[in-house]
């Protein structure tokens, strides 16, 4: 690859690296070169209209916009509109649909009862007391001292064993924090965010608003090597993964990854809602998407669009970190080695720190590592 020659080399079209970009190039008015692997901005919330159907859908899974942290949202929106979708998630388990995360419907639907909150607490309570002793320090023993072992397998075990391609039992317990259980009937998914939605003209108009100032120049299909000749004055800033970057010299830090199949129906509305969960084994698949629910503010035509969503391993095309003992040690390795070794290059977000981040704490970390950054640099 040619020399490059700029104040700033962001290395990742994500979340992360525009949202650097554009700090740098509008408040400190410095040139910024973006190095991008794939042939599209955005990363793995890039969105893109169907051919066929005229839908827009997420090429890499269906991104929910959903925030609390008021400094991320005081920076967005200057850079989209939301619509209001508000997300409910569904799981479908010996043909009948319930809501997830668990709630007071899915309890009393699954057991067949007609509990009030109070009384859906103590028949729980009584199914989670025999696990309340055993060490919660994997996704398994977690997620029966909360939910019982009845709703686990029903809801949980299957799409977790899908999902990450491992027992349960050898599953961080942080994973099960994701999804909450509820006593009430509240069906949102993303019940305290302050701002929820899909960005109304898609994600990728977020991002190329966010590199529009001329002091941003972005280089598709490029890879980076850590090992190279540019010249660059202030900071390389790198987003990608960080045993990739030095060729595996610590081992391999192990993802899971996603590949998608689409399929146009020739219906209106396939499942009435934008994505149904298939914890069964029975079903390769975790979930159907519907990318038409997303945006019901739009006309879309008289035909549908489906994607189903299964799980794979590829560290190639990372998506979500296996992030137990053995990967979190070695990911530590690498980032010891980077830091000790270059005052002039850092890293961050989700691929570089192997973390689960949703996109407002990817924006967040980018905001405060601008604001950590700015002073040297005026
Ligand atoms: N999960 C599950 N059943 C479901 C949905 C999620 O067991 O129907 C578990 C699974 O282990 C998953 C985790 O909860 O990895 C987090 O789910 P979330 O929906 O937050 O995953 P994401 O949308 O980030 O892929």
């Amino acid at each position: 690859m040619k020399k490059i020659k700029t104040d700033f080399l962001i290395v990742g079209a994500g979340f992360y690296g525009c949202v650097l970009a554009e700090r740098i190039a509008s408040v400190l008015k410095k040139k910024v070169i973006i190095l991008e692997k794939r042939d599209h901005i955005g990363g793995n919330c890039y969105s893109e209209i169907d051919k066929e159907t005229g839908i827009e859908f997420h090429k890499y899974g269906t991104h929910i916009f959903h925030t609390s942290i008021n400094s991320v949202w005081n920076y967005l929106k200057d850079f989209t509109y939301f619509n209001n979708y508000r997300h409910q998630v569904l799981s479908r388990h010996k043909k009948k649909i319930y809501q997830l995360p668990i709630n007071l419907e899915t309890i009393n639907n699954f057991f067949n009862k007609d509990f009030t909150p109070t009384e859906a607490k103590d028949y729980i309570n009584k199914q989670t007391i025999k696990f309340s002793k055993s060490a919660k320090n994997n996704f398994e023993t977690k997620a029966k001292s909360q939910i019982g072992e009845k709703l686990y397998n029903a809801f949980i075990k299957g799409y977790t064993f899908k999902q990450w391609g491992k027992n349960p039992k050898h599953l961080p317990a942080s994973i099960f924090n994701r999804l909450p259980l509820r006593f009430d009937y509240n069906e949102s998914y993303f019940k305290n965010a302050i701002v929820q939605g899909i960005p109304t003209d898609g994600y990728t108009k977020i991002f190329k608003r966010l590199v529009e100032n001329k002091k941003i120049e972005i280089i598709y299909n490029s890879s980076f090597e850590y090992e190279n000749n540019h010249d660059v004055k202030y900071l390389t800033i790198y987003t990608g993964p960080l045993d990739k970057l030095l060729k595996n010299k610590f081992g391999q830090l192990d993802w899971r990854s996603l590949k998608f199949k689409k399929h146009v129906m020739n219906c209106e509305d396939y499942q009435g809602t934008s994505v149904i969960n298939f914890p069964e084994l029975k079903y390769k698949f975790t979930r159907i998407h519907e990318p038409r629910h997303l945006h019901i503010e739009r006309n879309y035509g008289k035909k549908t669009l489906i994607i189903k969503e299964y799980p794979i391993l590829d560290n190639n095309e990372p998506y979500y970190p296996i992030n137990d003992k053995a990967n979190r040690s070695r990911h530590k390795k690498y980032k010891d080695y980077l830091n000790k070794k270059d005052k002039k290059f850092i890293f961050g977000g989700r691929l570089a720190d192997y973390a689960y981040y949703d996109m407002d704490m990817t924006i967040s970390a980018a905001l405060k590592k601008f604001n950590q950054l700015k002073k040297n640099y005026k």
